[in-house]
């Protein structure tokens, strides 16, 4: 299929409503409307689902899209359907459906009616599903959230792993596109050796996040001190404090409440009712903090976020820019600030050591790794790239004095120390 520019365009403003293609998108949909391999790695919220949505709706046949969450899936074929008359353009196909809703699915498939069709690996690996999707028309494969193939990934799920010879028993040649937000190589090799597309263009977007400024201080027993005087001096902004455990986050957001800061707490034990209740608090801007486990942040889409510290350090760097990434998302101000205390990091240790041998080797060199990064003295933007593979001129750099390191450089002799280390 070959289309111009302006087809591409107009169809884009027809479906989507927007007027312009965001970074490489452009590129990568002609990529995959050549019935090419293509293989995303974008930041999250760097828009790649259009990179599949576009094309699927313009090509013959429906595309299968493989996606590890229910409730992704569930948000994406909302959407989807909202621009369309045909609510059978996207369905999604699991095990909750009855046998009258799967029937419609397949006929609105037969009949070319859909475009979207997304799965959870487990619902593709069943024999039926096999069976009939080998009998219709399939545009491409999109493997969402592609980095669940890998060990060395944050969410690595083994059902992935099976996916290729899946597709190659719906079909001779069926074009796979796989997207991730996980920039490390490591993690790429793995999604490109298991998906075998080794042929696979490949784009990637940048990493780099110029406008957030990152810092580590050294954790104290005056730690809580310290983050009620940041607080305080940015009193009136958005902030998102992460603690390791649901402890931690409840007396935290006490102690600032009690010292005149508006927080709340969040964390998964709290009821559903709750969470929510907190949540909103934050996005409406009743309170300006909410101290929190990890179990904050999917989804959360505040755009003027201006600081996020972590009171514990996470376990490892693909995590930290990940939670991170939600400050500053208006291209403002977004402070970072991890407090660095090496029993943290044993602490981490210990949470591994009743799993698997395996997977303690992964999570210990992971855990390394952000280690190094608290503890270096060169541009930590410069560190953080490196690690997603992305060359960083510490110098002239979008972002290159937006962190401690670069702003108060250390004594020479000891900042040689640790290059040579
Ligand atoms: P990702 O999967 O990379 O995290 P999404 O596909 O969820 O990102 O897209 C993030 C946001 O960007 C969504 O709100 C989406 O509507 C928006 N978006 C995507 N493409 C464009 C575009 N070309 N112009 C404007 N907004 C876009
Ligand atoms: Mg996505």
């Amino acid at each position: 299929m070959s289309l111009t520019n302006t087809d591409l365009h107009s169809s884009l403003k027809k479906y989507f409503g927007f007027s312009k293609f965001k970074g490489l998108q452009e590129d990568v949909i002609q990529n995959v409307l050549g019935d090419n391999d293509t293989f995303v790695i974008m930041p999250t919220g760097g828009g790649k689902s259009l990179c599949y949505q576009l094309p699927a709706i313009m090509k013959e046949g429906t595309a299968i899209v493989v996606s590890p969450l229910i409730a992704l899936m569930k948000n994406q074929v909302d959407a989807i359907r909202g621009i369309s008359e045909q609510n059978g353009i996207a369905h999604v196909l699991n095990s909750s459906l009855t046998k009258t809703e799967v029937r419609q699915v397949k006929e609105d498939i037969t009949n070319g009616v859909t475009k979207l069709l997304y799965v959870a690996p487990e619902s593709l690996t069943k024999e039926e599903n096999v069976d009939f999707l080998k009998k219709v028309k399939l545009s491409f494969v999109a493997v969402d959230e592609a980095h669940c193939i890998s060990e060395w990934g944050h969410d690595f799920r083994p059902e992935y792993r099976n996916l290729r010879g899946i597709i190659n028993r719906l079909g001779d040649n069926i074009p796979i596109i796989g997207l991730t937000a996980t920039a490390t190589p490591k993690v790429q090799e793995d999604i490109i050796k298991n998906l075998g597309m080794t042929d696979a263009k490949v784009f990637k977007a940048s990493f780099n996040r110029p406008n957030l400024f990152y810092e580590v201080r050294p954790k104290t027993k005056d730690v809580d001190a310290d983050i009620i005087r940041f607080v305080k001096q940015n009193q009136g902004k958005s902030g998102i404090i992460y603690c390791l455990s649901r402890k931690r986050v409840e007396e935290l957001a006490q102690v600032l409440q009690v010292n005149g800061v508006s927080a709340v707490p969040y964390h998964a034990g709290f009821d559903a009712k709750t969470r929510s209740k907190y949540q909103d608090m934050f996005l409406m801007e009743e309170v300006d903090v909410v101290v929190a486990t990890i179990a904050f942040g999917m989804g959360i889409d505040k755009p003027d976020v201006r600081f996020v510290i972590h009171h514990d350090i996470p376990k490892s760097i693909e995590s930290y820019y990940q939670e991170t990434g939600r400050a500053g998302r208006d291209g403002g101000e977004g402070h970072c600030l991890a407090y660095y205390a090496y029993k943290d990091v044993e602490k981490l240790e210990k949470f591994m050591s009743g799993k698997p041998v395996a997977e303690q080797e992964i999570g210990n060199a992971l855990l390394q790794e952000i280690v190094a990064y608290a503890e270096t003295s060169i541009s930590r933007r410069k560190f953080i790239l490196h690690y997603f593979g992305e060359d960083f001129d510490e110098v002239n750099g979008e972002g290159a004095d937006m962190d401690d390191n670069s702003r108060n450089p250390k004594p020479k002799e000891e900042a040689m120390d640790e290059v040579v280390k």
